[in-house]
């Protein structure tokens, strides 16, 4: 009775993006970079593979074309499995914290989903992502033969790699 009584109260979990302003070291540009900082991969599907292809998150400087890492944390909810994972920074866990860090981390995200149905949990980075949750090199392999078919089909307007930030979003 009382997990009908939330799941009508709590708000939907929706995807949400922001910009972050991002600069480049060797020649001083700066600009603004799509992050997600929730996905929901039932209406944004290619969150999956811009993980698994791990070409979500990245940017690249405007003047000198530097491939940069977005540094950022993200909540990925997928509704069919009820399951939120909080994707962090794979360089947190190995700056010392280990699992104390782990599970002060997880607490929080317990908190912060208290009104869901849903299990939770914390990963350090794609890596760990793609094999705990997303059916690692395996289906990354799969990922990479769906996106060259996509390619295929859709033509070169899509990036090589996998679907960037953007493509996400905007899927
Ligand atoms: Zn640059």
């Amino acid at each position: 009775m009382t997990e009908q009584a939330t799941s009508e109260t709590a708000p939907e979990i929706t995807t949400e993006f922001t910009e972050i302003e991002m600069r480049c070291v060797p020649c001083n540009a700066s600009w603004s970079a799509p992050v997600a900082r929730r996905v929901n991969v039932a209406t944004h599907p290619d969150a999956r593979l811009g993980i698994l292809l791990k070409t979500m998150h990245r940017t690249a400087c405007p003047l000198c074309k530097t491939p940069k890492e977005i540094d950022t944390i993200f909540d990925y909810y997928d509704p069919e499995r009820k399951l939120v994972v909080q994707v962090r920074p794979s360089w947190e866990i190995h700056a010392g914290g280990g699992e104390d860090w782990y599970w002060a981390r997880y607490e929080d995200l317990v908190l912060k989903y208290a009104n869901y149905d849903v299990r939770v949990d914390v990963v350090f980075g794609f890596d760990e992502m793609i094999e705990k949750y997303l059916g690692g090199q395996e289906a990354v392999k799969v990922a990479q033969r769906e996106w060259r078919a996509r390619r295929e089909q859709a033509g070169s307007g899509q990036p090589p790699e996998g679907p960037g930030t953007d493509d996400v979003r905007n899927a």
